[in-house]
């Protein structure tokens, strides 16, 4: 099969490789119809994510069909359309029976804090990705959903990250009525934590980036107040500026490990890795929020030390929570949500590539080139599937290229 796969940094190819076999009686092997490149894809592509092995498939946002499920799968038959969850889970657990899905304790061998994630490094179990024709999917029964028949493929595959993430993240910002909630980054993470800010009641909106065509998206499509960090010398004293000098009720780190914006951050961070990633916005966060106020992290560093001004965190008596998403959790409110009109994750899609072009595709999003938010890469066994099915008009009319 043609999968994507990783040779190093900055360097990505769509490849041949043997195409996965059920290996376990509760696996699944799906033929992949949709796949995204996510902003945490950027951490591996970059080398900053250690124990990423070459020959790696990344990709832990797909939707596709079920070809072939293992004898025990019982809610899974071959041709059920389904979205897939980026995280691995057991379902049975202590921490999945507290629907603490992305801490599950049964799925990654390297018993690092993260749980199981496909196509994420071995650091979280090593599972093959799906940016590729087919893959491998663990504990068929209990992490992939079935697709509604009213939801489309592209809104079902940025329900399998993108969206439940930044929804979680203002979930865990505790946002309450009329709350100021800062967002910073405006990728597609924070762009969902936005919205979401607005579904959870919060009263004003700021998003902050340095990229101008990402900024100007999230100002209509948010809608939201924007704040360009080139343009603001002192990130605290400027959110403060734009808040009564209280300060904001709610900041979320929608950015991470690679944050710009500080030189000694990005030095220690990012170049000499003597702490997890630049903690630039961990700053911003903390010192820009309102005594009593919450931080809520979904931006991803890595698992040592940081930087992070923590007596802060103690003298303003800040609330901080972070994870990675629990993806199932959210996926019933966030169909409501989509099947009332009041969300429509497939707007951010700004690009679409054959998985063979896999390697243009890591490119333009990792230098935010030509206005691309949100990249969907389409698999040579998609477009077979759709030429099998001419019936399937949804798929039909959803894989074609521009
Ligand atoms: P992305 O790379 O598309 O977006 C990140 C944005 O942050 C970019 O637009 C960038 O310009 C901006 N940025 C950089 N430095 C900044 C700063 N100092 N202040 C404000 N903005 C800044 O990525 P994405 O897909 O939106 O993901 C965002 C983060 O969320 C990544 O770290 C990713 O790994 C993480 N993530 C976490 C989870 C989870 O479950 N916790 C899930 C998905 C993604
Ligand atoms: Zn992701
Ligand atoms: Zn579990």
């Amino acid at each position: 099969m043609l999968a994507m796969q990783y040779r190093g940094p900055y360097r990505v190819r769509a490849t041949q490789k043997p195409e996965p076999r059920i290996e376990h009686p509760n696996d699944a092997i799906v033929r992949v119809l949709r796949s995204c490149i996510c902003g945490s894809d950027l951490h591996l592509y970059h080398g900053l994510v250690p124990d990423t092995r070459v020959g790696h498939t990344f990709g832990h946002e797909f939707v596709g069909v079920v070809e072939q499920v293992g004898p025990s799968v019982r809610s899974l038959q071959p041709g059920d359309h389904v979205l897939v969850p980026f995280n691995i889970f057991c379902g049975t657990c202590f921490f999945c029976q507290k629907e603490l899905y992305s801490n599950c304790h049964n799925v990654n061998p390297e018993a690092t804090a993260a749980g199981g994630i496909y196509g994420y490094s071995h650091t979280t179990g090593g599972y093959d990705g799906g940016q590729a024709d087919f893959v491998r999917v663990p504990m068929a029964d209990i992490g992939p959903l079935k697709i509604p028949a009213d939801l489309t493929l592209d809104d079902a595959v940025l329900l399998t990250d993108a969206c439940p993430t930044g929804y979680q993240a203002a979930e865990m910002g505790e946002i309450a009525e009329g709350d100021t909630v800062v967002v910073f980054g405006a990728g597609p993470v924070g762009l969902f934590a936005a919205k979401s800010a607005w579904l959870m009641g919060a009263g004003r909106v700021i998003v902050v980036d340095h990229v101008e065509y990402r900024l100007e998206f999230a100002r209509q499509w948010v809608p939201c107040e924007i704040v360009n960090l080139k343009e603001v010398q002192d990130m605290a004293e400027h959110i403060k500026g734009m808040t009564d000098w209280l300060g904001a009720d709610v900041c979320i780190d929608a950015v991470g490990a690679e944050a710009v914006g500080n030189m000694l951050q990005m030095l220690s961070g990012r170049y000499l890795k003597l702490q997890a990633g630049a903690a630039t916005v961990l700053h911003w966060a903390i010192n820009s929020a309102r005594k009593g106020g919450n931080i809520s992290i979904v931006g991803v560093y890595g698992p040592t030390g940081n930087m992070v001004p923590i007596g802060n965190v103690l003298n303003k008596g800040l609330t901080v929570r972070a994870n990675q998403a629990a993806v199932k959790r959210h996926l019933p409110r966030l169909i409501e949500h989509i099947q009332a009109g009041r969300l429509k994750p497939s707007e951010i899609i700004t690009h679409r590539f054959p998985l063979e072009d896999v390697s243009d595709a890591y490119h333009i999003f990792s230098s935010k080139l030509d206005n691309c938010i949100k990249p969907v890469l389409i698999p040579p066994a998609a477009r077979e599937y759709e030429r099998q099915l001419p019936a399937q008009s949804q798929v039909q009319s959803q894989t074609q290229m521009h």
